[in-house]
């Protein structure tokens, strides 16, 4: 303890401009997942509770307030617009503000509401640009950096046909990413998602349900064709391929390894890529730019698992989330580059009872002083994991395989998929003005503090900051000298 004091004692802001910026997105990451992630990995390490997550060495945290425009619990797209652009929007509205409701397709169009991202900024500024995940790359919070609809489901035509709205109007979220101004300049977009990509009739290389388009727009081949126009261009849908390519001279790099989401981790897909592999081949290629650069990188499916109330997945999708940050923290220097561990919400999971210490939290944790039957250690308040009684008592998880990687954790409401929660979520930060994240914040401050840091976009920032104060500086030495 003397030497956390120490530390702590010892914490100098960097006060500098943040060439480089990087978001991590543990989706439904709530404090109880993360706690869970890092007694899991403690388990295993043999460093039980005295664990250290690589995001937990980060100097600077704060907590953050994640309710959208209209709800008090958001949802994953209200929350990527805010805390991406800096403004709340309406629950399942994605870069557009709160004038834009729910499926107004006309409202989208209208660029006063258009919100932009830190991405955007980043792109204005002549830096490159890259986003990773491992669900679809059209999802809402990879969306949140390049896209603007009223409604985050239009992830193709075909979505936004099916609801009845003109997709010659509304444009989707993956005609977005190819053809919009900013998707358009992304650089590196590694993720799932082929389905919103390709037209119907046109066959996936792993699904025999294949393309979903109704406009037989084939994007992975305007994809192609546009980036090898600029320069050195590749499109991967197999791990594989993605090891394989030469990040040294590759300019534009597509990767979309799955027909939806990627696998979740517990199922090694071998045709999937790691998070981690992913964020090396995106910061190879990003680091190149002497510009600097905008990095996103989601874990994607700790939310998804979560959602199925499967905590083991998802405790094992948030060990792969930590491994992407510990890659990048050893990649990139903390002098120049700006790294935030983030949340957008929090779900309805707790870990409850009385371990004994050196305990597996993914197991049992104590027996019920009411029906004398164990109870597990992760559970949740609402979800699939719903069981009710049998026999006029309920099951007994001991009589039950909670080792599987799909068990569901107990629910005490049934839904066909959990909630989210609405308590604050964490944010962790490391590099420059990383002092800029202390105390609590809303979601939407978040990319007001990195403009500031990086010197991109509206709103104060650094560089203009350290202008106009060096200035008086001068103007006071001056006049102290002409005294
Ligand atoms: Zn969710």
């Amino acid at each position: 303890m003397q030497a956390d004091l120490q530390a702590q004692l010892s914490k100098i802001p960097i006060v500098k401009q943040a060439k480089n910026v990087i978001v991590f997105l543990g989706d439904g990451t709530s404090i109880s997942t993360l706690t869970a992630a890092r007694l899991e990995k403690g388990l295993r390490t043999g460093n039980f509770e005295h664990e250290v997550m690589t995001y937990e060495t980060f100097p600077y945290s704060t907590l953050i307030k994640t309710y959208s425009a209209d709800k008090v619990v958001t949802d994953s797209a209200a929350s990527a617009t805010a805390y991406l652009t800096g403004v709340k929007g309406n629950q399942a509205t994605i870069g557009v503000d709160a004038n834009v409701l729910l499926n107004d397709c006309d409202a989208m169009n209208v660029p006063q509401f258009h919100t932009k991202s830190i991405l955007r900024n980043f792109q204005e500024a002549g830096k490159s640009t890259g986003i990773v995940t491992v669900t679809r790359v059209t999802h809402a919070s990879p969306a949140g950096n390049y896209a603007h609809t009223a409604e985050r489901h239009w992830e193709s035509d075909d979505d936004v046909n099916d609801a009845e709205e003109d997709s010659e109007l509304c444009d989707d979220v993956a005609e977005q990413l190819v053809l919009g101004e900013t998707g358009s300049q992304i650089k590196v977009i590694l993720g799932g998602g082929r389905q919103k990509f390709t037209p119907k009739g046109v066959d996936d290389p792993e699904d025999g349900d294949g393309g979903k388009r109704d406009d037989g727009k084939n994007l992975i081949e305007t994809w192609v064709n546009q980036k090898t126009l600029l320069g050195n261009a590749s499109y991967v849908w197999h791990r594989n391929d993605l090891l394989g390519v030469d990040t040294s001279t590759t300019d534009y790099l597509l990767g979309l390894f799955d027909w939806s989401h990627m696998s979740y981790y517990v199922d090694k897909d071998t045709s999937n890529p790691t998070l981690e592999e992913m964020t090396r081949a995106a910061l190879e290629i990003l680091t190149r730019d002497s510009n600097g650069f905008y990095l996103f990188v989601e874990g994607g499916l700790i939310d998804r698992a979560h959602h199925l109330n499967e905590h083991r997945s998802a405790i094992e999708e948030a060990l792969e989330f930590e491994k992407a940050i510990a890659l990048a923290d050893s990649m990139t220097d903390p002098e120049d580059t700006l790294i935030l561990v983030t949340a957008d919400h929090s779900q309805p999971v707790v870990i409850n009872g009385y371990q004994d210490r050196g305990s597996d939290v993914l197991g049992l944790a104590d027996y019920s002083d009411v029906d004398g039957l164990p109870y597990t250690a992760i559970m949740y308040t609402n979800g699939p994991g719903y069981r009710g009684e049998k026999d006029g008592s309920r099951p007994d998880p001991s009589e039950e395989d909670y080792t599987d990687p799909h068990y569901l954790g107990a629910a005490t409401v049934p839904m066909i998929e959990s909630n989210h929660a609405g308590e604050d979520v964490f944010l962790y930060a490391r590099g420059p003005h990383a002092h800029l994240f202390t105390g609590i914040h809303e979601n939407a401050y978040i990319p007001h503090a990195v403009r500031y840091a990086a010197c991109v976009g509206d709103g104060l920032q650094f560089c203009s900051a350290k202008g106009a104060k060096e200035g008086r500086e001068e103007e006071q030495t001056e006049g102290e000298e002409e005294e």
